[in-house]
Protein backbone atom coordinates (compact mmCIF):
# COMPACT_ATOMS: atom_id res chain seq x y z
CA UNK A 1 0.00 0.00 0.00
CA UNK A 2 1.36 3.23 -0.74
CA UNK A 3 0.41 6.48 1.39
CA UNK A 4 0.74 9.88 0.72
CA UNK A 5 1.88 12.36 3.11
CA UNK A 6 1.97 16.04 2.69
CA UNK A 7 2.24 19.26 5.48
CA UNK A 8 2.13 22.19 4.82
CA UNK A 9 5.01 24.65 6.65
CA UNK A 10 2.63 25.28 9.58
CA UNK A 11 1.87 21.85 10.09
CA UNK A 12 5.43 19.70 9.13
CA UNK A 13 6.03 19.47 12.93
CA UNK A 14 2.84 17.61 13.31
CA UNK A 15 3.67 15.10 10.61
CA UNK A 16 6.75 14.23 12.07
CA UNK A 17 5.00 13.99 15.32
CA UNK A 18 2.40 11.86 13.72
CA UNK A 19 4.92 9.86 12.14
CA UNK A 20 7.19 8.86 15.25
CA UNK A 21 4.51 7.98 16.86
CA UNK A 22 3.12 5.74 14.39
CA UNK A 23 6.65 4.37 13.31
CA UNK A 24 6.27 0.42 13.77
CA UNK A 25 2.78 0.67 11.91
CA UNK A 26 4.54 2.92 8.85
CA UNK A 27 7.61 0.54 8.73
CA UNK A 28 5.58 -2.57 7.98
CA UNK A 29 6.79 -3.87 4.73
CA UNK A 30 3.81 -3.45 2.34
CA UNK A 31 3.56 0.38 3.25
CA UNK A 32 5.11 2.89 1.27
CA UNK A 33 5.95 6.23 1.79
CA UNK A 34 5.64 9.38 -0.76
CA UNK A 35 5.70 12.44 -0.19
CA UNK A 36 5.75 16.20 -1.05
CA UNK A 37 9.63 17.25 -1.64
CA UNK A 38 10.30 19.19 1.99
CA UNK A 39 7.62 17.06 3.89
CA UNK A 40 9.82 13.60 2.63
CA UNK A 41 12.97 15.74 3.87
CA UNK A 42 11.53 15.99 7.22
CA UNK A 43 10.63 12.35 7.01
CA UNK A 44 13.62 11.20 6.38
CA UNK A 45 15.59 13.13 8.85
CA UNK A 46 13.74 11.18 11.36
CA UNK A 47 14.05 7.78 9.92
CA UNK A 48 11.66 6.96 7.59
CA UNK A 49 12.18 6.17 3.64
CA UNK A 50 10.05 8.06 1.08
CA UNK A 51 9.68 8.69 -2.43
CA UNK A 52 10.10 12.24 -2.73
CA UNK A 53 8.34 14.13 -5.22
CA UNK A 54 8.72 17.92 -6.05
CA UNK A 55 8.00 20.51 -3.33
CA UNK A 56 4.03 21.28 -3.07
CA UNK A 57 4.38 24.83 -4.42
CA UNK A 58 6.18 23.76 -7.60
CA UNK A 59 3.90 20.77 -8.30
CA UNK A 60 4.46 17.88 -5.65
CA UNK A 61 0.57 17.98 -5.16
CA UNK A 62 -0.34 17.68 -8.56
CA UNK A 63 2.33 14.84 -8.35
CA UNK A 64 0.65 13.17 -6.14
CA UNK A 65 -2.80 13.73 -7.83
CA UNK A 66 -1.70 12.06 -10.49
CA UNK A 67 -0.56 9.02 -8.71
CA UNK A 68 -4.15 8.88 -6.76
CA UNK A 69 -5.72 9.19 -10.33
CA UNK A 70 -3.81 6.15 -11.69
CA UNK A 71 -3.67 3.95 -8.78
CA UNK A 72 -0.69 4.03 -7.39
CA UNK A 73 -1.41 5.85 -4.30
CA UNK A 74 -3.95 4.16 -2.04
CA UNK A 75 -4.29 6.58 1.17
CA UNK A 76 -3.60 10.39 1.38
CA UNK A 77 -2.56 12.05 4.63
CA UNK A 78 -2.65 15.52 3.74
CA UNK A 79 -2.01 18.61 7.10
CA UNK A 80 -3.11 21.39 5.71
CA UNK A 81 -2.37 24.42 7.64
CA UNK A 82 -5.96 26.03 7.96
CA UNK A 83 -4.69 29.43 9.17
CA UNK A 84 -2.67 29.84 6.03
CA UNK A 85 -2.99 30.89 2.47
CA UNK A 86 -1.28 29.22 -0.37
CA UNK A 87 0.15 29.76 -3.44
CA UNK A 88 -0.95 26.49 -5.03
CA UNK A 89 -4.63 26.66 -3.77
CA UNK A 90 -5.11 25.23 -7.37
CA UNK A 91 -3.02 22.24 -6.59
CA UNK A 92 -4.39 21.66 -3.15
CA UNK A 93 -8.02 22.14 -4.30
CA UNK A 94 -7.12 19.20 -7.35
CA UNK A 95 -5.92 16.65 -5.02
CA UNK A 96 -8.35 16.74 -2.78
CA UNK A 97 -11.38 16.51 -5.45
CA UNK A 98 -8.92 14.14 -7.05
CA UNK A 99 -8.96 11.57 -3.64
CA UNK A 100 -13.21 12.52 -4.08
CA UNK A 101 -13.03 11.40 -7.69
CA UNK A 102 -11.30 7.65 -7.17
CA UNK A 103 -12.53 7.24 -3.70
CA UNK A 104 -9.09 7.42 -2.41
CA UNK A 105 -9.33 7.94 1.55
CA UNK A 106 -7.85 10.99 2.53
CA UNK A 107 -6.93 12.76 5.71
CA UNK A 108 -6.54 16.25 6.51
CA UNK A 109 -5.54 16.24 10.51
CA UNK A 110 -3.37 13.60 12.77
CA UNK A 111 -6.78 12.92 14.33
CA UNK A 112 -8.21 11.66 11.14
CA UNK A 113 -5.06 9.88 9.82
CA UNK A 114 -4.68 8.13 12.61
CA UNK A 115 -7.97 6.39 12.72
CA UNK A 116 -7.13 5.61 8.91
CA UNK A 117 -4.18 4.10 10.67
CA UNK A 118 -5.40 2.17 12.92
CA UNK A 119 -8.38 0.73 10.63
CA UNK A 120 -5.30 -0.59 8.33
CA UNK A 121 -3.73 -2.28 11.18
CA UNK A 122 -6.53 -4.16 11.70
CA UNK A 123 -6.74 -5.89 8.59
CA UNK A 124 -5.83 -9.12 7.86
P1 LIG B 1 6.37 20.57 0.76
O1 LIG B 1 4.97 20.79 0.08
O2 LIG B 1 6.32 19.27 1.48
O3 LIG B 1 7.37 20.52 -0.36
O4 LIG B 1 6.58 21.72 1.69
C1 LIG B 1 3.80 20.76 0.83
C2 LIG B 1 2.79 21.69 0.24
O5 LIG B 1 2.92 22.90 0.42
O6 LIG B 1 1.85 21.24 -0.43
Amino acid sequence: MEIAIIAHDGMKAEMVQFLNKNKPLLDKEHINLVSTGTTGSKAEKAGFKVNKMLSGPLGGDAQIAARVAEGKTQMVFFFKDPLASHAHEADINMLIRVCDVHNVPLATNPATAELLLQAISQQP
